[in-house]
Protein backbone atom coordinates (compact mmCIF):
# COMPACT_ATOMS: atom_id res chain seq x y z
CA UNK A 1 0.00 0.00 0.00
CA UNK A 2 1.15 3.45 -0.75
CA UNK A 3 0.67 6.33 1.39
CA UNK A 4 1.76 9.66 1.27
CA UNK A 5 4.95 11.09 -1.42
CA UNK A 6 4.80 7.68 -2.59
CA UNK A 7 1.17 7.95 -4.03
CA UNK A 8 2.33 11.26 -5.77
CA UNK A 9 5.30 9.93 -6.84
CA UNK A 10 5.01 6.10 -7.44
CA UNK A 11 7.58 3.47 -5.94
CA UNK A 12 9.62 3.21 -9.80
CA UNK A 13 9.71 6.84 -11.74
CA UNK A 14 10.15 6.94 -15.12
CA UNK A 15 13.77 7.19 -15.87
CA UNK A 16 15.26 10.44 -17.42
CA UNK A 17 17.86 9.82 -19.44
CA UNK A 18 21.01 10.48 -18.38
CA UNK A 19 24.02 12.35 -20.67
CA UNK A 20 27.01 12.50 -19.05
CA UNK A 21 29.80 14.91 -19.76
CA UNK A 22 33.40 13.69 -20.11
CA UNK A 23 35.39 15.07 -17.91
CA UNK A 24 39.32 14.87 -16.61
CA UNK A 25 40.92 14.81 -13.48
CA UNK A 26 42.57 12.64 -10.57
CA UNK A 27 39.30 10.54 -10.04
CA UNK A 28 38.58 10.23 -13.91
CA UNK A 29 42.44 8.62 -14.49
CA UNK A 30 42.15 6.40 -11.57
CA UNK A 31 38.83 5.12 -13.05
CA UNK A 32 40.03 4.85 -16.55
CA UNK A 33 43.19 2.67 -14.97
CA UNK A 34 40.96 0.39 -12.73
CA UNK A 35 38.76 -0.05 -15.59
CA UNK A 36 41.40 -1.11 -17.91
CA UNK A 37 43.29 -3.62 -15.51
CA UNK A 38 39.65 -4.96 -14.66
CA UNK A 39 39.55 -5.74 -18.46
CA UNK A 40 42.46 -7.17 -18.88
CA UNK A 41 42.73 -9.42 -16.66
CA UNK A 42 38.66 -10.56 -17.23
CA UNK A 43 39.36 -10.46 -21.56
CA UNK A 44 43.05 -12.26 -21.19
CA UNK A 45 42.56 -14.44 -18.16
CA UNK A 46 41.38 -17.55 -19.94
CA UNK A 47 43.77 -17.20 -22.73
CA UNK A 48 46.55 -17.31 -20.31
CA UNK A 49 48.62 -21.05 -21.13
CA UNK A 50 49.93 -23.08 -18.21
CA UNK A 51 51.01 -26.32 -18.79
CA UNK A 52 48.95 -29.14 -17.08
CA UNK A 53 49.46 -33.12 -17.03
CA UNK A 54 45.67 -33.92 -16.83
CA UNK A 55 43.86 -30.78 -18.26
CA UNK A 56 43.83 -28.31 -20.92
CA UNK A 57 46.66 -25.50 -20.66
CA UNK A 58 44.70 -23.10 -19.11
CA UNK A 59 45.73 -20.86 -16.42
CA UNK A 60 42.25 -20.16 -14.99
CA UNK A 61 39.59 -22.79 -15.46
CA UNK A 62 36.98 -24.17 -13.68
CA UNK A 63 36.38 -27.93 -14.34
CA UNK A 64 32.92 -28.74 -13.73
CA UNK A 65 33.11 -31.97 -15.03
CA UNK A 66 36.25 -33.03 -12.86
CA UNK A 67 34.87 -31.48 -9.94
CA UNK A 68 37.68 -28.53 -9.00
CA UNK A 69 38.96 -25.03 -9.91
CA UNK A 70 42.25 -24.67 -11.75
CA UNK A 71 43.91 -21.01 -10.03
CA UNK A 72 47.11 -21.44 -12.32
CA UNK A 73 49.28 -24.20 -9.90
CA UNK A 74 46.53 -24.37 -7.16
CA UNK A 75 43.89 -26.80 -7.01
CA UNK A 76 40.83 -26.12 -5.68
CA UNK A 77 38.33 -29.54 -4.99
CA UNK A 78 34.73 -29.23 -3.42
CA UNK A 79 36.47 -30.24 -0.23
CA UNK A 80 38.15 -26.88 -0.13
CA UNK A 81 35.01 -25.37 0.76
CA UNK A 82 36.33 -23.44 3.60
CA UNK A 83 38.12 -21.13 1.26
CA UNK A 84 35.59 -20.47 -0.68
CA UNK A 85 33.12 -19.63 2.85
CA UNK A 86 37.13 -17.88 3.72
CA UNK A 87 37.08 -15.56 0.62
CA UNK A 88 33.49 -14.92 0.89
CA UNK A 89 33.37 -13.97 4.50
CA UNK A 90 36.66 -11.79 3.69
CA UNK A 91 35.15 -9.95 1.16
CA UNK A 92 32.26 -9.06 2.85
CA UNK A 93 34.33 -7.44 5.79
CA UNK A 94 36.52 -5.89 3.28
CA UNK A 95 33.24 -3.88 1.72
CA UNK A 96 32.11 -3.20 5.44
CA UNK A 97 36.31 -1.59 6.15
CA UNK A 98 36.09 0.75 2.92
CA UNK A 99 32.82 1.28 3.24
CA UNK A 100 33.45 2.58 6.90
CA UNK A 101 36.40 4.80 5.62
CA UNK A 102 35.57 6.09 2.31
CA UNK A 103 31.87 5.28 2.23
CA UNK A 104 30.91 4.04 -1.69
CA UNK A 105 33.96 3.80 -3.31
CA UNK A 106 33.60 -0.18 -4.17
CA UNK A 107 30.89 1.32 -6.10
CA UNK A 108 32.34 4.24 -7.42
CA UNK A 109 35.34 2.49 -9.19
CA UNK A 110 35.28 -1.31 -8.61
CA UNK A 111 31.69 -2.46 -8.96
CA UNK A 112 31.21 -4.69 -12.10
CA UNK A 113 28.55 -2.14 -12.86
CA UNK A 114 29.98 0.79 -12.95
CA UNK A 115 32.62 -0.60 -15.12
CA UNK A 116 30.61 -1.71 -17.71
CA UNK A 117 28.82 1.53 -17.83
CA UNK A 118 31.44 3.58 -18.30
CA UNK A 119 32.40 1.38 -20.91
CA UNK A 120 29.36 1.73 -22.77
CA UNK A 121 29.29 5.60 -22.33
CA UNK A 122 32.54 5.86 -23.62
CA UNK A 123 31.22 3.70 -26.88
CA UNK A 124 28.49 6.14 -26.74
CA UNK A 125 30.63 8.88 -26.65
CA UNK A 126 32.72 7.65 -29.48
CA UNK A 127 29.49 6.86 -31.97
CA UNK A 128 27.45 9.59 -30.94
CA UNK A 129 29.90 12.63 -29.64
CA UNK A 130 30.09 15.19 -26.35
CA UNK A 131 27.14 15.76 -24.65
CA UNK A 132 25.53 18.46 -26.39
CA UNK A 133 25.55 16.37 -29.31
CA UNK A 134 23.88 13.32 -27.60
CA UNK A 135 21.37 15.16 -26.38
CA UNK A 136 20.79 17.43 -29.70
CA UNK A 137 20.22 13.96 -31.37
CA UNK A 138 17.72 12.41 -28.66
CA UNK A 139 15.71 15.41 -29.06
CA UNK A 140 15.77 15.15 -33.29
CA UNK A 141 13.14 13.03 -34.86
CA UNK A 142 14.47 9.74 -36.07
CA UNK A 143 16.51 10.68 -39.38
CA UNK A 144 19.33 8.68 -41.76
CA UNK A 145 21.81 10.46 -39.00
CA UNK A 146 19.99 9.06 -35.86
CA UNK A 147 19.58 5.70 -36.86
CA UNK A 148 23.14 5.08 -37.63
CA UNK A 149 24.81 6.49 -34.50
CA UNK A 150 21.75 5.01 -32.59
CA UNK A 151 22.04 1.51 -34.02
CA UNK A 152 25.27 1.85 -34.44
CA UNK A 153 25.83 2.45 -30.52
CA UNK A 154 23.28 -0.80 -29.78
CA UNK A 155 24.80 -2.99 -31.88
CA UNK A 156 28.33 -1.93 -30.76
CA UNK A 157 26.97 -2.83 -27.23
CA UNK A 158 25.91 -5.58 -28.21
CA UNK A 159 28.68 -7.20 -29.46
CA UNK A 160 30.86 -5.95 -26.21
CA UNK A 161 27.62 -7.97 -24.45
CA UNK A 162 28.54 -11.09 -26.00
CA UNK A 163 32.03 -11.18 -25.96
CA UNK A 164 31.65 -10.55 -21.97
CA UNK A 165 29.03 -13.43 -21.92
CA UNK A 166 31.37 -15.69 -23.80
CA UNK A 167 34.73 -14.73 -21.87
CA UNK A 168 32.73 -15.87 -18.90
CA UNK A 169 31.86 -19.17 -20.69
CA UNK A 170 35.59 -19.36 -21.41
CA UNK A 171 36.39 -19.65 -17.60
CA UNK A 172 34.94 -23.50 -17.17
CA UNK A 173 36.18 -24.80 -20.47
CA UNK A 174 39.38 -24.38 -23.07
CA UNK A 175 38.88 -21.19 -24.42
CA UNK A 176 40.09 -21.70 -28.18
CA UNK A 177 38.43 -24.83 -28.14
CA UNK A 178 35.39 -22.80 -27.12
CA UNK A 179 35.76 -20.22 -29.56
CA UNK A 180 36.09 -22.54 -32.51
CA UNK A 181 33.01 -24.87 -31.24
CA UNK A 182 30.94 -21.94 -30.87
CA UNK A 183 31.37 -20.56 -34.03
CA UNK A 184 30.62 -23.74 -35.95
CA UNK A 185 27.75 -24.80 -33.97
CA UNK A 186 29.39 -27.46 -31.79
CA UNK A 187 29.41 -26.17 -28.55
CA UNK A 188 27.36 -27.74 -25.57
CA UNK A 189 23.98 -26.14 -25.74
CA UNK A 190 25.06 -25.08 -21.87
CA UNK A 191 27.45 -22.45 -23.77
CA UNK A 192 24.96 -20.96 -26.05
CA UNK A 193 22.36 -20.40 -23.23
CA UNK A 194 24.87 -18.95 -20.76
CA UNK A 195 26.24 -16.18 -23.41
CA UNK A 196 23.09 -15.84 -24.46
CA UNK A 197 21.58 -14.98 -21.24
CA UNK A 198 24.79 -12.85 -20.33
CA UNK A 199 24.48 -11.09 -23.57
CA UNK A 200 21.09 -10.16 -22.68
CA UNK A 201 21.72 -9.26 -19.22
CA UNK A 202 24.81 -6.97 -19.84
CA UNK A 203 23.37 -4.90 -22.98
CA UNK A 204 20.01 -4.48 -20.42
CA UNK A 205 22.15 -3.29 -17.30
CA UNK A 206 24.83 -1.79 -18.59
CA UNK A 207 23.49 0.18 -21.65
CA UNK A 208 19.71 0.32 -21.03
CA UNK A 209 18.92 0.66 -17.34
CA UNK A 210 22.38 1.85 -16.08
CA UNK A 211 22.09 4.16 -12.70
CA UNK A 212 18.73 2.40 -12.03
CA UNK A 213 20.23 -0.79 -11.37
CA UNK A 214 21.86 1.38 -8.76
CA UNK A 215 19.31 2.61 -7.42
CA UNK A 216 16.15 0.12 -7.81
CA UNK A 217 18.59 -3.45 -8.43
CA UNK A 218 21.23 -3.25 -5.65
CA UNK A 219 20.62 -4.49 -2.08
CA UNK A 220 23.96 -2.26 -1.30
CA UNK A 221 23.12 0.65 -2.62
CA UNK A 222 20.32 0.79 0.18
CA UNK A 223 21.90 -0.67 3.14
CA UNK A 224 25.09 0.90 2.63
CA UNK A 225 24.02 4.19 4.81
CA UNK A 226 23.79 2.04 8.06
CA UNK A 227 27.61 1.62 7.91
CA UNK A 228 28.00 5.24 7.81
CA UNK A 229 29.67 7.35 10.67
CA UNK A 230 29.99 10.43 10.70
CA UNK A 231 34.06 10.30 10.27
CA UNK A 232 33.14 8.23 7.09
CA UNK A 233 34.59 10.34 3.66
CA UNK A 234 32.17 10.60 0.60
CA UNK A 235 31.82 13.12 -1.74
CA UNK A 236 30.33 16.51 -0.29
CA UNK A 237 29.36 20.04 -1.80
CA UNK A 238 30.31 22.35 0.98
CA UNK A 239 27.37 24.61 1.22
CA UNK A 240 28.62 26.86 3.49
CA UNK A 241 31.25 28.08 0.84
CA UNK A 242 29.26 27.13 -1.94
CA UNK A 243 26.01 28.92 -0.90
CA UNK A 244 27.75 31.50 1.46
CA UNK A 245 25.39 34.22 2.96
CA UNK A 246 23.04 34.77 -0.24
CA UNK A 247 23.12 31.45 -2.48
CA UNK A 248 24.93 30.73 -5.42
CA UNK A 249 25.17 33.17 -8.59
CA UNK A 250 26.97 32.91 -11.84
CA UNK A 251 29.93 34.60 -12.25
CA UNK A 252 28.94 37.35 -14.70
CA UNK A 253 30.54 41.29 -14.71
CA UNK A 254 31.25 42.37 -10.93
CA UNK A 255 30.96 38.66 -9.57
CA UNK A 256 33.96 37.27 -10.89
CA UNK A 257 36.48 37.39 -8.33
CA UNK A 258 36.32 35.79 -4.59
CA UNK A 259 36.66 39.57 -3.15
CA UNK A 260 33.71 40.56 -5.38
CA UNK A 261 31.39 37.46 -4.89
CA UNK A 262 32.56 37.68 -1.03
CA UNK A 263 31.63 41.15 -0.73
CA UNK A 264 27.71 40.44 -2.06
CA UNK A 265 27.84 37.65 0.32
CA UNK A 266 27.91 35.28 -2.70
CA UNK A 267 28.81 31.62 -2.06
CA UNK A 268 31.86 30.11 -4.43
CA UNK A 269 29.65 28.19 -6.31
CA UNK A 270 29.18 29.81 -10.08
CA UNK A 271 26.09 27.62 -10.49
CA UNK A 272 28.03 25.94 -13.35
CA UNK A 273 25.85 22.82 -13.77
CA UNK A 274 28.99 20.90 -14.37
CA UNK A 275 29.10 18.95 -11.66
CA UNK A 276 25.78 17.89 -12.71
CA UNK A 277 26.45 17.29 -16.14
CA UNK A 278 29.12 14.99 -15.78
CA UNK A 279 27.14 12.40 -13.09
CA UNK A 280 26.36 9.29 -14.00
CA UNK A 281 24.23 8.93 -11.53
CA UNK A 282 22.34 12.01 -13.02
CA UNK A 283 21.94 13.60 -9.53
CA UNK A 284 23.43 17.13 -7.96
CA UNK A 285 25.32 16.97 -5.37
CA UNK A 286 24.55 20.01 -4.27
CA UNK A 287 21.80 18.72 -3.28
CA UNK A 288 23.14 16.89 -0.45
CA UNK A 289 24.36 13.70 0.24
CA UNK A 290 21.91 11.15 -1.67
CA UNK A 291 21.31 7.09 -1.61
CA UNK A 292 22.11 7.38 -5.35
CA UNK A 293 25.10 8.74 -5.54
CA UNK A 294 28.23 6.41 -6.19
CA UNK A 295 30.95 8.35 -4.73
CA UNK A 296 32.63 8.23 -8.19
CA UNK A 297 34.51 11.70 -7.87
CA UNK A 298 33.79 12.64 -11.37
CA UNK A 299 31.71 16.08 -9.95
CA UNK A 300 34.70 16.74 -7.91
CA UNK A 301 36.78 16.70 -10.90
CA UNK A 302 34.32 18.82 -13.17
CA UNK A 303 34.20 21.22 -10.09
CA UNK A 304 37.93 21.39 -9.08
CA UNK A 305 38.08 22.01 -13.04
CA UNK A 306 35.63 25.19 -12.86
CA UNK A 307 37.71 26.64 -9.53
CA UNK A 308 41.31 26.35 -11.55
CA UNK A 309 39.95 28.35 -13.88
CA UNK A 310 38.17 30.91 -11.65
CA UNK A 311 41.57 30.76 -9.85
CA UNK A 312 39.29 29.73 -6.80
CA UNK A 313 40.68 27.57 -3.84
CA UNK A 314 40.13 23.76 -5.57
CA UNK A 315 37.65 21.27 -2.90
CA UNK A 316 33.92 22.94 -3.32
CA UNK A 317 33.26 19.35 -4.04
CA UNK A 318 35.28 16.76 -2.36
CA UNK A 319 35.73 14.09 -0.24
CA UNK A 320 35.48 14.73 3.24
CA UNK A 321 33.25 13.66 6.13
CA UNK A 322 29.82 15.23 7.91
CA UNK A 323 31.94 15.79 10.93
CA UNK A 324 34.86 17.82 9.58
CA UNK A 325 32.68 20.22 7.64
CA UNK A 326 30.24 20.68 10.28
CA UNK A 327 33.15 21.92 12.45
CA UNK A 328 33.48 26.11 12.23
CA UNK A 329 36.62 25.83 10.69
CA UNK A 330 36.84 22.24 8.62
CA UNK A 331 40.13 20.86 8.82
CA UNK A 332 41.98 19.12 5.38
CA UNK A 333 39.64 16.07 5.21
CA UNK A 334 41.53 12.47 6.34
CA UNK A 335 40.92 8.98 6.05
CA UNK A 336 39.97 8.56 10.32
CA UNK A 337 40.44 4.81 11.04
CA UNK A 338 40.95 5.06 14.44
CA UNK A 339 37.23 3.98 15.70
CA UNK A 340 36.13 0.64 17.04
CA UNK A 341 34.52 -0.51 14.13
CA UNK A 342 36.89 0.02 11.62
CA UNK A 343 39.65 -1.33 14.22
CA UNK A 344 37.63 -4.50 14.57
CA UNK A 345 37.03 -4.93 10.67
CA UNK A 346 40.41 -4.07 9.97
CA UNK A 347 41.76 -7.32 12.39
CA UNK A 348 39.09 -9.47 11.20
CA UNK A 349 40.25 -8.88 7.50
CA UNK A 350 44.25 -9.48 8.42
CA UNK A 351 43.14 -12.37 10.76
CA UNK A 352 40.68 -14.38 8.04
CA UNK A 353 43.18 -13.56 5.10
CA UNK A 354 46.32 -14.69 6.88
CA UNK A 355 44.40 -17.58 7.68
CA UNK A 356 43.59 -18.40 4.40
CA UNK A 357 46.58 -17.82 3.12
CA UNK A 358 48.17 -20.66 5.79
CA UNK A 359 45.78 -22.53 4.82
CA UNK A 360 46.25 -22.58 1.37
CA UNK A 361 50.10 -22.66 2.05
CA UNK A 362 49.73 -25.76 4.00
CA UNK A 363 47.72 -27.97 2.21
CA UNK A 364 48.13 -31.42 1.78
CA UNK A 365 48.16 -33.51 -1.66
CA UNK A 366 45.45 -35.43 0.39
CA UNK A 367 42.71 -36.07 2.77
CA UNK A 368 41.79 -39.09 4.57
CA UNK A 369 39.43 -39.71 7.27
CA UNK A 370 39.04 -43.31 8.86
CA UNK A 371 35.90 -44.45 10.38
CA UNK A 372 35.00 -47.57 12.76
CA UNK A 373 31.97 -49.62 11.90
CA UNK A 374 30.25 -49.46 14.47
CA UNK A 375 27.10 -52.17 13.91
CA UNK A 376 28.50 -53.69 14.88
CA UNK A 377 31.15 -52.32 17.34
CA UNK A 378 33.01 -56.00 16.92
CA UNK A 379 32.75 -59.53 16.05
CA UNK A 380 33.83 -62.90 17.80
CA UNK A 381 35.15 -65.02 16.09
CA UNK A 382 34.42 -68.83 15.98
CA UNK A 383 37.86 -69.54 17.13
CA UNK A 384 37.47 -66.89 19.92
CA UNK A 385 39.10 -64.06 17.79
CA UNK A 386 37.61 -60.50 17.90
CA UNK A 387 37.10 -58.38 14.62
CA UNK A 388 36.95 -54.81 14.41
CA UNK A 389 35.94 -52.86 11.06
CA UNK A 390 36.87 -49.55 9.57
CA UNK A 391 36.13 -47.44 6.46
CA UNK A 392 39.44 -45.55 5.18
CA UNK A 393 38.48 -43.13 2.47
CA UNK A 394 41.54 -40.94 0.60
CA UNK A 395 40.92 -37.90 -1.61
CA UNK A 396 43.62 -37.40 -3.74
CA UNK A 397 43.80 -33.61 -4.18
CA UNK A 398 46.84 -33.69 -6.34
CA UNK A 399 46.70 -32.95 -9.73
CA UNK A 400 47.58 -36.60 -11.17
CA UNK A 401 46.79 -39.78 -10.44
CA UNK A 402 48.48 -40.94 -6.83
CA UNK A 403 48.76 -44.73 -5.46
CA UNK A 404 48.87 -44.91 -1.57
CA UNK A 405 49.80 -47.19 0.64
CA UNK A 406 48.36 -48.34 3.65
CA UNK A 407 49.98 -50.25 6.85
CA UNK A 408 49.31 -50.48 10.52
CA UNK A 409 51.32 -50.18 13.79
CA UNK A 410 50.64 -51.17 17.35
CA UNK A 411 49.02 -54.56 16.16
CA UNK A 412 51.02 -57.71 14.76
CA UNK A 413 51.57 -57.95 11.41
CA UNK A 414 49.44 -59.66 9.51
CA UNK A 415 46.49 -58.66 11.70
CA UNK A 416 45.30 -55.61 9.35
CA UNK A 417 43.24 -57.03 6.41
CA UNK A 418 42.95 -54.96 3.27
CA UNK A 419 41.23 -57.83 1.38
CA UNK A 420 42.65 -57.00 -2.34
CA UNK A 421 43.79 -53.38 -1.43
CA UNK A 422 47.28 -53.30 0.23
CA UNK A 423 47.88 -49.99 -2.06
CA UNK A 424 45.24 -48.01 -4.36
CA UNK A 425 44.86 -45.68 -6.80
CA UNK A 426 42.80 -43.02 -6.63
CA UNK A 427 42.31 -40.39 -9.67
CA UNK A 428 42.34 -36.43 -9.24
CA UNK A 429 39.77 -34.79 -7.42
CA UNK A 430 38.26 -38.19 -6.45
CA UNK A 431 38.41 -39.96 -3.40
CA UNK A 432 38.93 -43.65 -2.97
CA UNK A 433 37.13 -46.28 -0.25
CA UNK A 434 39.02 -49.24 1.53
CA UNK A 435 37.30 -51.80 3.87
CA UNK A 436 39.82 -52.65 6.65
CA UNK A 437 39.22 -55.60 9.17
CA UNK A 438 41.70 -56.10 12.13
CA UNK A 439 41.54 -59.20 14.05
CA UNK A 440 43.33 -60.09 16.99
CA UNK A 441 43.12 -63.13 19.43
CA UNK A 442 40.86 -62.50 22.59
CA UNK A 443 44.31 -61.98 24.65
CA UNK A 444 45.69 -59.40 22.72
CA UNK A 445 42.36 -57.76 22.26
CA UNK A 446 41.91 -57.06 25.92
CA UNK A 447 45.24 -55.03 26.34
CA UNK A 448 44.46 -53.48 22.83
CA UNK A 449 42.73 -50.58 22.99
CA UNK A 450 44.23 -48.17 20.20
CA UNK A 451 46.11 -48.66 16.98
CA UNK A 452 47.97 -46.73 14.00
CA UNK A 453 46.96 -46.45 10.94
CA UNK A 454 49.49 -45.11 8.21
CA UNK A 455 48.74 -43.71 4.87
CA UNK A 456 51.54 -43.28 3.27
CA UNK A 457 51.58 -41.81 -1.11
CA UNK A 458 53.63 -43.90 -2.83
CA UNK A 459 57.29 -41.68 -4.01
CA UNK A 460 55.87 -39.67 -1.39
CA UNK A 461 56.88 -41.02 1.96
CA UNK A 462 56.79 -36.76 3.49
CA UNK A 463 53.81 -36.70 3.16
CA UNK A 464 52.75 -39.80 5.42
CA UNK A 465 50.11 -39.50 7.79
CA UNK A 466 48.82 -41.76 10.66
CA UNK A 467 45.52 -41.74 12.56
CA UNK A 468 45.04 -43.49 15.83
CA UNK A 469 42.42 -45.85 15.62
CA UNK A 470 39.99 -47.89 18.65
CA UNK A 471 39.85 -51.20 18.82
CA UNK A 472 36.84 -52.81 20.59
CA UNK A 473 36.23 -56.15 22.06
CA UNK A 474 33.92 -57.20 25.25
CA UNK A 475 36.24 -56.96 27.82
CA UNK A 476 37.95 -53.66 25.95
CA UNK A 477 34.80 -51.15 24.54
CA UNK A 478 35.35 -47.66 25.27
CA UNK A 479 32.33 -45.23 24.13
S1 LIG B 1 27.23 13.04 -7.26
FE1 LIG B 1 29.38 13.05 -7.86
S2 LIG B 1 30.28 11.30 -6.81
FE2 LIG B 1 28.07 11.06 -6.73
S3 LIG B 1 27.61 9.76 -8.49
FE3 LIG B 1 27.37 11.90 -9.15
S4 LIG B 1 29.38 12.42 -10.01
FE4 LIG B 1 29.67 10.57 -8.83
S1 LIG C 1 30.76 22.38 -10.77
FE1 LIG C 1 31.19 23.48 -8.87
S2 LIG C 1 30.85 25.60 -9.43
FE2 LIG C 1 29.86 24.42 -11.02
S3 LIG C 1 27.75 24.15 -10.29
FE3 LIG C 1 28.89 22.40 -9.54
S4 LIG C 1 29.51 23.01 -7.50
FE4 LIG C 1 28.94 24.88 -8.55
Amino acid sequence: MQTGLEDQLGLYQKRIPVFTRSVKGKFRRFKTSVLVLAYAIYFLLPWLPWSRLDAPAQAVLFDLPGRRFLIFGLTVYPQNVVWLALLLFIAAILLFFITGLVGRAFCGYFCFQTLWTDFFIWIEHKIQGERPARVRLYRQPWDREKVLKVGGTHAAWILASFWTGLTFVAYFTYAPQLVADFFTGQAAAAAYITTSILTVSTYAAAGLMREQICTYVCPYGRFQSVMYEAETLAVHYDARRGEGAHGRASARAGQRTLAERHEKGLGDCVDCGLCVQVCPAGIDIRDGLQYKCISCGLCIDACNTIMDSFNFPRGLIRYDSEKNLAAPVPAAPRVEWKRLKTIGYGVALILMSAYLVYSIGTRGSYDRSVNQIRQPLYVVLSNGDIRNRYQIRITNKAGQDQTYVISASGIPAGALDLGNFREITVKPGHSGVVQASVRLSPELAEHTHRFELFITPKGNPGEARSETVRFDSPKGTHE
